[in-house]
């Protein structure tokens, strides 16, 4: 790798730092960038760019699974990229914003609409390349416009040329998402507290505590792919330190010491019975790094 200490001058850098999955595997990143500023983002990307040095961007890493060989490639991460400003009921956040502390500030000033997403451990730019959702609604279903970085430039996208779909935008091809604008409707206060208070029980009991990153598959058509991994007979069943959770079938949890190849390993295994007793062919919702598009 060439020698990046230049970043350093620009923004806060770590190399050889832990692999950040919420998964708890993964080899080290070789350098992260940690901006806290678009200025900071442009003249990173704008010096990595000059020197033809090639990155990726993580959020909170709460749907990506890092190989055990680590990642050479510059990581630029966005978790330090903060702020947030309310203008009536438009809300507009920078791409590091956690999806716990924004509902949980949309609540505060009564506003509603994503609810249903506050227990997601996610960012705002993570959150809207996955288009996360839950309980029926989806990021997608509030965004206004993104300001997304491509080529040098902050570009505002609105949300129709974003192509939110079931767990799919158009962002990942896009660029880096800075900030992203949000419209939500005026609501009771107590009503919005109590209905995240229900949404976060029904999570609480349908989902298992622990290092995992979520579910590891997308639906399939109607049904849930902790169905079909259910009816298969998998819940419990482990590789090395992975296991398919007893709780939500569709959850592979780290129960100690698992490496990314249990992880895949297991999540393989699960799709090859699920079509050997179904026909049904479950695709990714995780990614991977260093490839983050290839897990098919
Ligand atoms: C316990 C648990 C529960 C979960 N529950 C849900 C749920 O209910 N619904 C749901 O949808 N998901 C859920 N997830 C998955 C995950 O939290 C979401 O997909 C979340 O939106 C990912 O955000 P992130 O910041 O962690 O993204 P990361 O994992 O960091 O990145 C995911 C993808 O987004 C890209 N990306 C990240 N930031 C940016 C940016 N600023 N600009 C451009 N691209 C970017 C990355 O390159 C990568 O391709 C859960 C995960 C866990 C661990």
């Amino acid at each position: 790798m060439k020698d990046l200490f230049f970043l350093s001058d620009i923004c806060e850098v770590k190399f050889d730092a832990p692999s950040p999955s919420t998964f708890g595997s993964g080899g080290n990143l070789a350098c992260v960038a940690y901006p806290k500023t678009a200025e900071e983002l442009l003249k990173a990307t704008s010096i990595l760019d000059a020197e033809g040095v090639e990155y990726i961007t993580l959020g909170a890493c709460s749907n990506t699974l890092i190989s055990d060989d680590g990642v050479d490639s510059v990581v630029i991460s966005t978790q330090r990229l903060k702020g947030k400003t309310l203008e009536g009921n438009n809300l507009y956040l920078l791409a590091g914003e956690r999806m716990t502390v924004v509902c949980r500030y949309a609540a505060e000033n009564s506003l509603s609409g994503i609810e249903g997403l506050c227990s997601i451990p996610g960012s705002m730019g993570g959150g809207l390349a996955m288009n996360c959702g839950a309980f029926g609604r989806e990021l997608g279903d509030v965004v206004e416009y993104a300001d997304i970085l491509v080529d040098g430039k902050i570009e505002r996208i609105r949300a129709k040329d974003l192509n939110f779909a079931y767990r799919h935008s158009n962002v990942k091809y896009m660029g880096i998402v800075v900030g992203v604008g949000i419209k939500l409707v005026e609501g009771d206060k107590k009503r919005i507290g109590k209905d995240m208070k229900g949404y976060a029980i029904a999570r609480a009991m349908s989902q298992p505590k622990g290092k995992s990153l979520g579910s590891v598959f997308k639906k399939s058509g109607i049904m849930s792919a902790g169905y079909y991994i259910d009816k298969a007979g998998l819940k419990g069943y482990g590789i090395g330190g992975a296991q398919i959770s007893n709780i939500h079938a569709n959850f592979i949890l780290n129960i100690g010491g698992a490496t990314s190849a249990d992880f895949l390993r297991l999540a393989d295994y699960a799709r090859q019975e699920v079509d050997k007793c179904f026909g049904v062919k479950l695709k990714y919702e995780v990614e991977y790094l260093p490839d983050i598009r290839n897990l098919d």
